[in-house]
């Protein structure tokens, strides 16, 4: 028999109603000849409603403490589905992460999981119940109980997925899949029915407002097909697997987008061994993450070095590049805080050559400036001014031809 394991996320679970829904839907899904293994979130909200009462007593509460109040709201939602089976004459039962035994480490409200008991689980399964376990917690070694992160019920799931060995994972949300651009930007934006891990993790900034990236990367590493799915819609979603050799690739899957983005440029910088590093380490230290960075060829022993960073990190790097430019003898900073990246994804651009130019030159008949570019095997990402974001992001969806493909 097939085992499925389904995550049901916030939205989808945020009313009395809904629970109802999902209960109805997965009845349906029983019928027709699945093991059912279901991961719940906690009702939408509910986890936000949990951190501002813990701040209204504490600014800085204890992350034990923290992790023992935010998986109650998974620990409501699981009981409240059981309930809902149950009355519908369907045998199910409920566990919180320590009750299964999701063994992770100790960092509390980031925990990593380290191993699964799936005893109870198969034992329930083969006696014909839906399991229905908790998302986004599990217990330490001590049995403190830990939480995996926001949005960390998407990572329970895939981690269940890859113990059990299950035939899929499917994730139901309130989107149907995975675009090739943002909808909201290009309203020809088109829905995937496939697309690989390597893909889904670079297309990071689209992808996250629909899964947790670390339950891709969980799902890659142990090689769980990973499905997006509505809740509300029926559809096939978005299979999320491995890249099959012989399928034809789609040269170009997906448009991604970072909108808010500063660029920071070191110009006369002596160019000397260790100079990244003294640039670069006093912004690691205060925890700024780094995006591109580009250091020019050197000429009269000087070169120019440029960065970018989130724009909420913006002046913190300033201030801290200012100090550093003078200790360095620098001759001048640069900087735009009004700067977006534009990234074309596919791992067809292997195998094609020329796809770089059609990107540049479809920009510039945009008469868009391209001010700094940077690559991977299976990306093209280019900055450009904020004001021409949507304009590139059109114009390179029509060029690639995603709305048909
Ligand atoms: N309830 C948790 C959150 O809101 C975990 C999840 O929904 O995935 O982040
Ligand atoms: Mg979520």
């Amino acid at each position: 028999m097939a085992l499925i394991v389904q995550k049901y996320g916030g939205t989808s679970v945020g009313t009395v109603e809904r629970i109802q829904e999902v209960a109805k839907k997965l009845i349906k899904h029983q019928q027709q000849g699945v093991d059912l293994v279901v991961v719940l979130s906690a009702m939408s909200g509910e986890t936000n409603r949990l951190i501002s009462l813990a701040n209204e007593l504490n600014d800085q509460p204890k992350g034990r403490e923290l992790d023992v109040l935010l998986s109650t709201g998974e620990q409501v939602t699981i009981a409240l589905l059981c309930m809902a089976l149950e009355q519908q004459g369907v045998q199910a039962t409920s566990y919180t992460g320590s009750q299964v035994r999701i063994l992770t480490d100790n960092t509390h409200n980031k925990a990593r999981i380290m191993e699964i008991d799936d005893s109870v689980i198969r034992s329930d399964l083969s006696k014909g119940r839906i399991v229905v376990v908790a998302g986004f917690q599990g217990c330490d070694e001590q049995g403190n109980i830990t939480t995996l992160g926001r949005g960390g019920s998407d990572t329970t799931a895939v981690a269940l997925a890859a113990a059990l060995k299950a035939d899929e994972c499917q994730i139901y949300t309130d989107v149907d899949g995975v675009y090739t651009t943002d909808p909201r930007v290009v309203s020809e934006a088109r829905r995937l029915d496939q697309i690989t891990y390597e893909e889904m993790l670079e297309m990071a900034s689209l992808g996250a407002k629909v899964l947790q990236i670390r339950s891709v990367e969980f799902a890659r590493n142990y090689n769980v097909p990973l499905r997006v799915l509505s809740s509300f819609k029926d559809g096939g979603g978005t299979l999320i697997t491995a890249e099959d050799p012989t399928m034809e690739q789609a040269v170009i899957s997906g448009i991604a987008f970072n909108r808010d983005e500063a660029k920071l440029t070191v110009l006369g910088v002596p160019d000397h061994p260790g100079i990244a590093t003294k640039i670069l380490g006093p912004i690691a230290k205060e925890n700024i993450e780094v995006d591109m960075i580009i250091q020019n060829t050197g000429h009269d022993s000087t070169t120019d070095f440029t960065f970018t960073v989130h724009r909420n990190d913006y002046d913190t790097a300033l201030k801290i590049l200012q100090k550093t430019a003078n200790s360095l003898g620098a001759r001048e900073i640069i900087s735009d805080n009004k700067i977006t990246k534009v990234s074309i994804i596919g791992v067809g651009m292997r195998s094609h050559a020329g796809i770089a130019n059609i990107m540049f030159e479809t920009l510039a008949n945009e008469n868009i400036n391209i001010s700094m570019i940077s690559t991977s095997e299976i990306k093209i990402s280019v900055v450009v001014d904020e004001k021409y974001l949507e304009l590139a992001v059109r114009s390179l969806h029509t060029a690639f031809n995603l709305e048909h493909s």
